[in-house]
């Protein structure tokens, strides 16, 4: 079963949606812009220790249990136990009124919905509730598109990251993957105040941001001015 939903937008589109609705022109004050997309490759792991063999790395089954006493619900996520298979359960509703629970959302559950079970299984909330920890791990990867950018480029340029899923990724490594350089590489531009920061390299992210990289040719503008550029956007508060 596929349990990845794609929605199929396409790149425009998430250009659109990462701006804000507004399709960026090529206008001189605009400047060249690139997109790189964190594109979905598998959910997450969920980090919560098996009884039966101590390991703690499960994958969601792609089903649910819903449980009916009297007028009164329960709904559970499965999952399995990566090393052993053992099956836990993940509470979604409990003792919950029949009446409380939307028709449609029950046969979602009944019908094991991919996209519910994607839904939850990303839910940052459930997690927490349900006290366990995703692991992001080989669940995505890093597209790039025209127009390819080096670091050594004398124009200045804004990328736009979008995320198809709310992996939560160092920032250091989505750029290193994106300008294909080191880490040694890569932390000196940054110290070189050539490259604009919505966050600091070593915090992660997990929702679309903007960054700028100023050309070659005015760093030395950059490097004498006054203080932080602060034309970058980061949607801190999307999750
Ligand atoms: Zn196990």
């Amino acid at each position: 079963m596929n349990i990845n939903a794609s929605d199929g937008l396409s790149l425009q589109d998430r250009w659109v949606a990462a701006s804000g609705g507004a399709v960026p022109t090529s206008g001189a004050d605009v400047g060249r812009k690139a997109l790189w997309a964190i594109r979905e490759l598998g959910l997450p792991a969920i980090v919560k220790t098996c009884l039966s063999c101590r390991s703690d790395h499960h994958h969601p089954s792609g089903k649910f249990r819903v449980n009916a006493n009297g007028k009164l619900l329960d709904v559970w996520l499965l999952m399995h136990c990566d090393r052993c298979g053992r099956t836990s359960k993940i509470p979604i509703h409990e003792r919950i009124s029949v009446r409380e629970l939307e028709n449609s959302r029950l046969m979602m559950f009944e019908n094991n919905d991919p996209a519910t079970v994607r839904e939850l299984v990303l839910d940052a909330s459930l997690a927490s509730k349900a006290m366990y920890r995703l692991d992001w791990t080989d669940t995505w990867t890093l597209e790039t598109h025209e127009p390819f950018y080096t670091l050594d480029d004398p124009e200045p340029i804004n990328i736009i990251v979008s995320f198809e899923l709310p992996a939560s990724i160092r920032l250091e490594r989505i750029l290193m993957l994106g300008f294909g350089v080191s880490r040694s590489q890569l932390r000196s531009v940054v110290a070189s105040g050539r490259v604009l920061l919505p966050v600091d390299l070593d915090s992660k992210v997990r929702d679309d941001f903007t960054l700028t990289v100023t050309g070659t040719e005015s760093a030395g503008d950059i490097l004498d001015g006054q203080g932080k550029i602060t034309t970058f956007r980061y949607d801190a508060d999307a999750n």
